[in-house]
């Protein structure tokens, strides 16, 4: 007999006016091959694991067969890239369906590098297997350091090849997301739909993502708010954690508050405002300082898209807007300062908290300090650790930071357990990332992608393994660029 594969999928983004989306199938690739599969995101999916390894899913995720109760789209959406608004859809995925989990859960199974479809333009509809290993090594960093995100179920290779700058090995990427509604699809609805168009969306949004907001007396006010909530908690774990998006588009941001679209992303070593890794940012509009304004921008953007829903007043619904955004920094900076008193081992607060973080920023934005590292040594009390031990100015901060925990309640102990709470030992250093990668692209070799992904996926045990996957690469290296695309 075979075994049920587990699969349990409904389409309710196909029930969506037409203009939301095409159906479309997957292209067919010739000969794949599983080079990775998520055991444990499977068995929480309520898929079996085992089977997830025969020939027939292989044949899913690899687009050639459509599971039972599939019905593959591409979804359409028009946002904004580096501040442009251009009409997009997916280019390269096929949204397989909804998977309903065995504790009530609804996650969108898709497909990436599968084919092109309406929507891709001039392009290939394919991705390459380095970058959908990325993705997957990244998101799965992510989601084990706590941080909302899409997850990565499997990478099979294609056995195909195609012509980018240069020949790469395509790959297809199954990607679970809680949805894959962004900023776009209602920046696409506002340009491209009717009212009634735009409020399917929103009421659909709303049900899936927000229900509490039913209850509300505007209940697209009431998303607004939600999504703008979870925006300001999600910006901050990347600047708490020092994670730069890249390209932190409308296309880009999804409206469940998970971080999405892992193209030329990458963690920072050392601690600068101004550090961009895409080779594509040339006016760092992306730059790890700027992503809390630029969060702001694309929810002023996500907002302007339901200004029909909001006001039937256009002046009114823009003042309506201009008073809701104004609270997003506030909202940000509470989510930072509450993160930041952790990694520093604070319970209480106290006025001078602010001033106490931004001296150790300070301090390491002027040395060019790690800081991960940084954080990771105060953390177990080895001050000794950082580049900046010798520096007067340091050691200063050292002890106002000493005489602020002597005056909480909590014994030292008990900052220091909060305190790995909040650092987590080790990140993807981008070289660790890179040699992972060439490996599985170059040799076939895996092993190195698989010590690191299992490293990586308990970021604050502070194990003996994980000590060698703490330090930054040779700082005489040029510095690390990433290129999106491919
Ligand atoms: P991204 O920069 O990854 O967010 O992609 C921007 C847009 O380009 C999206 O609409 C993608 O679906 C599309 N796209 C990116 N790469 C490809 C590709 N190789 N083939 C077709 N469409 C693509
Ligand atoms: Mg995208
Ligand atoms: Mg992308």
């Amino acid at each position: 007999d075979r075994i049920d594969a587990g699969w349990n999928l409904d389409n309710s983004y196909s029930r969506l006016p037409s203009i939301f989306y095409t159906k479309i199938h997957p292209t067919p690739v010739s000969s794949p091959k599983l080079i990775i599969l998520n055991a444990p995101l499977a068995l929480s999916l309520g898929l079996n694991d085992g089977e997830m390894r025969s020939k027939d899913s292989l044949a899913i995720f690899a687009g050639n067969v459509i599971p039972d109760g599939g019905l593959p789209i591409a979804q359409a959406y028009a946002g904004h890239q580096f501040g442009q608004l251009n009409k997009l859809g997916d280019g390269r995925v096929h949204l397989l369906g909804e998977q309903l989990t065995p504790h009530g859960g609804r996650v969108d199974i898709q497909l990436k590098g599968s084919g092109k479809t309406p929507y891709s333009r001039y392009l290939d509809g394919r991705a390459g297997l380095g970058p959908m290993l990325r993705e997957y090594i990244i998101s799965e960093a992510m989601f084990a350091l706590g941080i909302p995100t899409t997850r990565s179920l499997a990478v099979v290779s294609t056995g195909e090849t195609f012509i980018r700058e240069t020949e790469q090995s395509g790959a297809i990427l199954t990607r679970v997301a809680a949805s894959h509604i962004r900023f776009a699809t209602f920046q696409y609805a506002s340009e491209f739909g009717t009212v009634d168009e735009l409020r399917s969306l929103a009421d659909y949004t709303i049900l899936r993502h927000f229900p509490e907001a039913m209850g509300a007396e505007n209940r697209y006010l009431a998303m607004l708010q939600e999504v703008m909530k979870r925006q300001a908690h999600l910006i901050a774990q990347w600047q708490l954690v020092g994670f730069v998006h890249g390209v932190m588009n409308t296309d880009n941001i999804a409206v469940s508050g998970e971080t999405i679209d892992y193209g030329p992303c990458a963690f920072l070593d050392v601690y600068d405002q101004g550090t961009v890794f895409s080779s594509r940012d040339t006016e760092g509009r992306y730059a790890f300082g700027k992503q809390p304004a630029i969060a702001a921008w694309n929810l002023t953007k996500f907002a302007e898209s339901l200004l029909p829903l909001l006001h039937d007043n256009e002046k009114q619904g823009a003042l309506l807007i201009a008073d809701e955004i104004a609270h997003f920094s506030e909202q940000y900076q509470a989510n930072w300062l509450a993160g930041m008193r952790g990694k520093l081992g604070l319970f209480n607060e106290e006025s001078q908290d602010e001033s106490l973080i931004k001296g150790l920023l300070d301090l390491m934005q002027e040395n060019r300090a790690d800081y991960t590292n940084t954080f990771r040594a105060l953390t177990l009390d080895q001050p000794e650790d950082t580049s900046m031990y010798d520096k007067v100015d340091f050691r200063q901060w050292y002890e106002r930071w000493q005489s602020r925990l002597n005056s909480e309640q909590g014994t030292k102990v008990d900052s220091q357990q909060l305190m790995r709470k909040h650092n987590p030992a080790i990140i993807p250093r981008n070289h660790r990332v890179e040699e992972a990668l060439t490996s599985a692209v170059n040799q076939a070799d895996y092993s190195v992608m698989e010590r690191l992904l299992a490293v990586l996926s308990t970021p604050f045990a502070y194990t003996p393994e994980q000590v060698d996957y703490v330090n930054p690469d040779d700082p005489t290296a040029c510095s690390y660029r990433t290129f999106c695309g491919t």
